[in-house]
């Protein structure tokens, strides 16, 4: 049997504002539990929210950007249910009338471009956090509670799990950009909901879907949705029908189990929050945050090719990622060759975050280390090959370039003389390879390169040495 899956995503965008959505306490991650919580927060009676206005500016930065409709009204809501890090009883939301509605997003996998649609984008505040580690029984750290949060909500219209995937690297590419979110995954800044149905190929109903719940990682939504994918088939082909609830994916085990069945609006009892007043956007505010929009993507990959005249693929991977984007526009302040500096971001710099699994904002690297590195090759003061040297040192220990390069000597060799006072050497030792070479085996120059390098432990100046080398062997 041919089958064909059905996915929507709704994507939990955890926007960068300083204090929450509805109280002045600070939104700052990492802090002992229970330090960054008000009266608000914390649900006490008779307190009352206040909107944090910068955070719907974010959500409409948002909107604009992926050519949604503003709604100038918008309304808060209850969303009442029980759970032990949520002391109000209920979660504010936005139901009837979100800030955002509709909106698309582009994808492209393998080079092919699909839009997929959006239904909605709303506003709302996130729940605290139980703890189990650590203590005798469950503590409730209420620090997350009242953070502004940006639910985005997609058309059942993503088609594979590679397609999830490229949705929210999108997401994440928009969000980060514009400055509405640090799109940090690993603290739950961006995370999503998959809402998962099978069909068979052709038929125009939607199946029954489940809801993957809270997956932060571009790996694990994959392997969530397609085992989530193979076990309906597995269901539905065994004769049975998939029950529509909530799951939760198990990255250990790699799979999903159920965590609760389904719950519908009306469990909800939803109602207009009584304290919170409808929020009117004016045309004024709307031209004023367009008139902020940031440089994006697209505009920055042709910018760095007129500009600073770097290779297109170098332009497209560091205008592609906002942390990447900033880093590299930032050591163009001072760096005096745009190609170098790209190609250690791309090359070198690249590798070391991927062997870490890191961003290079949580990196020991500076914009300053990275520029002095470049201007010491531009300089002739260190070949490439010991830049390489340099910037892993100065990735483990977070000293400067020209520090390494002077207390361990690493200054490149340009000096003529000295450098054919150790060819000269070299030659003198190794009669065999020179008449080998004499004779016609011109692979032995490479030998000879090696043998400069080792003797100057990589420091000779290559242009230098390969000349000198050249003139002594061939006369
Ligand atoms: P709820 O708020 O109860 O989770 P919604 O109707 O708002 O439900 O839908 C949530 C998400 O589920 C949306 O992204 C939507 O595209 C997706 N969705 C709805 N029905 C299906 C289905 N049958 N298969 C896959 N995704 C679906
Ligand atoms: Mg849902």
């Amino acid at each position: 049997m041919n089958w064909e899956c059905v996915i929507g995503l709704e994507a939990h965008v955890q926007l960068s504002t300083e204090t929450k959505l509805f109280s002045r306490a600070s939104t700052s991650f990492g802090k002992e539990p229970n330090t960054n919580v008000n009266l608000v927060d914390c649900g006490l009676p008779g307190v009352l929210p206040t909107v944090n206005k910068n955070a719907f500016y974010k959500a409409i930065r948002f909107g604009l950007a992926v050519d949604a409709d503003i709604n100038q009204t918008s309304l808060f809501d209850r969303k009442n249910y029980f759970y032990p890090d949520l002391p109000k009883g209920y979660q504010i939301t936005q139901m009837e009338l979100p800030i955002v509605s509709g909106g698309k997003v582009e994808i492209e996998i393998e080079g092919t471009k699909k839009i997929i649609n959006l239904t909605r984008a709303h506003l709302e505040e996130d729940a605290g956090k139980s703890i189990h580690e650590g203590m005798a029984g469950t503590g409730v750290d209420l620090n997350r509670a009242g953070t502004p949060l940006l639910e985005i909500v997609s058309e059942p219209e993503i088609s594979s799990a590679k397609e999830a995937v490229a949705y929210m690297k999108a997401l994440h590419q928009i969000v980060t950009f514009l400055d509405v979110s640090d799109g940090n995954m690993s603290q739950g800044s961006l995370r999503c909901d998959a809402n998962v149905s099978v069909r068979k190929k052709g038929d125009k109903e939607l199946g029954i879907r489940t809801e993957i719940k809270n997956i932060n990682s571009f790996r694990f939504i994959e392997k969530a949705i397609n085992y989530e994918i193979e076990r309906q088939i597995d269901v539905i082909e065994s004769g049975e029908s998939v029950t529509q609830e909530t799951r939760l994916y198990d990255s250990i085990k790699n799979e999903t189990r159920p965590m609760r069945s389904k719950e519908f609006a009306n469990d909800y009892r939803y109602f207009p929050d009584p304290d919170l007043l409808p929020v009117m956007i004016s045309n004024e505010e709307i031209e004023e945050i367009k008139a902020t929009f940031p440089e994006m993507p697209k505009d920055k990959f042709l910018r760095y090719q007129s500009e600073f005249d770097i290779p297109k693929n170098d332009a497209q991977i560091i205008s592609s990622s906002k942390n990447l984007a900033t880093f590299f526009e930032e050591c163009m302040e001072d760096a005096k060759d745009a190609k170098l500096l790209s190609n250690i971001i791309i090359g070198d710099i690249s590798s070391l975050l991927n062997k870490e699994n890191i961003e290079i904002t949580d990196s020991k690297l500076s914009t300053k280390n990275v520029s002095e590195l470049v201007n010491l090759i531009t300089e002739g003061v260190i070949s490439g090959k010991i830049a390489k040297t340099v910037l892993e040192e100065t990735w483990d220990s977070g000293l400067g370039p020209v520090e390494i390069v002077e207390s361990s000597g690493l200054k490149q060799i340009d000096d003529d003389d000295e450098i054919e006072r150790i060819i000269d050497q070299i030659i003198s030792e190794h009669p065999d390879q020179v008449s080998a070479y004499k004779g016609g085996k011109d692979k032995l120059f490479g030998f000879f390169v090696g043998q400069i390098m080792k003797a100057t432990q990589g420091k000779a100046n290559p242009a230098s040495a390969n000349k000198i080398l050249k003139d002594k062997l061939d006369n």
